[in-house]
């Protein structure tokens, strides 16, 4: 079939063979990379939608029609089930697809499969009907490569409201961990109202990782827009012989910015990193010196930004910091803010969560729990952008996450809305998009008593 026909999206890179037959080609989103086969045939009345680098081999039939057989009359009852093939899936050749069936995320579907209910992501499946016989990257998949988080990882809690499960997913933002993330739920703990995640990689897994993290090193030499919040604040401080602990502080990407020329202090991992930071005047130390009691009420300000959503056991941490600190001086955490997320039952699919890495997320609440814990005041709460973002990219985000949310709740469908070009492809999310287009993230200044 020619490919300039009217699909309903069609993505860059694609791949149709001239025997293709599509009945109802307005009803069919290609995404980017496809490939379909010889004499392939979908009937697409009630909707396909075929997510990015899908590969579908020659013969295969998808059908998004059938019939009511309850009907004494079974001509003229159509039904129609939109069928959803999620992205990197493999269909091979003979497949028979029927109505409302989806392919999870980087399955593989064997020659001749007849395919009667959904497959969950990572499958291998074959035969009629078709049957999962294998996962893919098993190691990956492994019920130890998962820990079940039971208790609040900040204070031992088990009381909790259960906000939102997220989608199971595939996590392919780093090539080296890419593996197929379970499902888990986001509870909020009654305690210290702290946001986790039920589920997480196991500590091996997440150390492995950190690990790639200490040799791959890129040298970001940007402020963020929290960063420059952080900045202004220690810089117009008029405290004498000021010291500065940046916990994580990579290559100095912030301590460089501060105009003290003694006092400025980082932990930090990375050698690379270290080298460099140590070249811009920057005094690099261990957590293992920073054990020394002449360390011991010593800094006016540490600061943590990027690092609480990735610790095991914050309290730990946040305990052995403040005993570090002055009298009046200031702990900074910078971290995702749960307040700033409209959509508290989708909130397991926000970008956040979604990085494999961030087990919490906390809110103004419980940083007042933390300053009380800590022997310190919280002295203010500043929410903001981590990234900087143009005032219409954001406006048309959030236009477009509200419209999937009412579509998604009322199911209303006003067809003169919903067949807008630009907000047609809105309802086929597979959950919102709901990106850093808000004030997403939350500066805390703990004071010490
Ligand atoms: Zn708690």
């Amino acid at each position: 079939m020619k490919k300039n026909k009217a699909f309903k999206f069609l993505g860059k890179r694609v791949s149709i063979k001239d025997s293709v037959i599509i009945e109802g080609v307005e009803d069919v989103h290609v995404s980017d990379d496809v490939a379909l086969a010889d004499y392939i045939h979908i009937w697409a009345y009630g909707g396909v939608y075929i997510g990015d680098r899908v590969i579908i081999g020659s013969n295969t039939t998808i059908s998004t029609i059938t019939h009511n057989y309850e009907s004494p009359v079974m001509h003229g009852t159509l039904v129609m089930k939109p069928i959803y093939i999620e992205n990197d899936v493999w269909i091979g050749s003979n497949v028979k697809i029927l109505p409302g069936i989806r392919i999870g995320e980087g399955s593989v579907l064997g020659a001749g499969s007849v395919v009667t209910k959904d497959i969950p992501p990572l499958s291998i499946a074959v035969g009629n009907p078709a049957k999962v016989i294998k996962k893919r990257n098993p190691q990956f998949n492994s019920s130890n490569w998962y820990l079940d988080i039971t208790e609040c990882p900040v204070c031992s809690s088990s009381k909790k409201e259960e906000l939102s499960q997220s989608q199971d997913f595939l996590c392919n933002s780093n090539p080296e961990f890419r593996f197929h993330h379970p499902k888990y739920k986001i509870v909020k703990c009654q305690e210290c109202h702290l946001l986790y995640k039920s589920k997480i990689p196991s500590y091996e897994i997440l150390d492995k990782y950190y690990k790639t993290l200490e040799t791959n090193y890129e040298d970001i030499n940007y402020l963020f827009p929290t960063d420059k919040l952080v900045l202004e604040l220690i810089n117009n401080s008029d405290i004498n012989n000021l010291k500065v602990l940046d916990y994580g502080c990579g290559s100095g990407r912030l301590l460089k910015e501060i105009q003290i020329k003694e006092g400025r202090y980082g932990i930090e991992i990375n050698e690379d990193a270290i080298n460099k930071a140590e070249e811009r005047g920057i005094r690099i130390i261990s957590e293992e010196d920073l054990v020394d009691e002449k360390y011991d009420s010593f800094f006016d300000y540490i600061i943590l930004t990027d690092v609480y959503e990735h610790l095991f056991k914050p309290m730990e941490l946040l305990e052995f910091l403040s005993h570090k600190l002055k009298k009046q001086g200031k702990l900074i955490i910078v971290t995702g803010n749960s307040e700033a997320v409209y959509y508290k039952n989708r909130i397991g699919d926000y970008w956040y969560f979604k990085l494999f890495s961030h087990l919490q997320m906390l809110n103004v609440k419980h940083a007042k729990w933390l300053a009380g814990k800590l022997n310190c005041d919280l002295s203010d709460a500043i929410e903001c952008y981590h990234y900087d973002v143009p005032t219409k990219i954001e406006l048309k985000k959030n236009i477009a996450s509200f419209l999937f949310f009412i579509y998604q709740k009322t199911n209303v469908f006003f067809p003169a809305i919903w067949n807008l070009p630009k907000i047609k492809k809105i309802k086929n999310w597979n959950y919102p998009i709901l990106n850093s287009y808000n004030k997403d993230h939350l500066i805390i200044i703990l004071k010490k008593r």
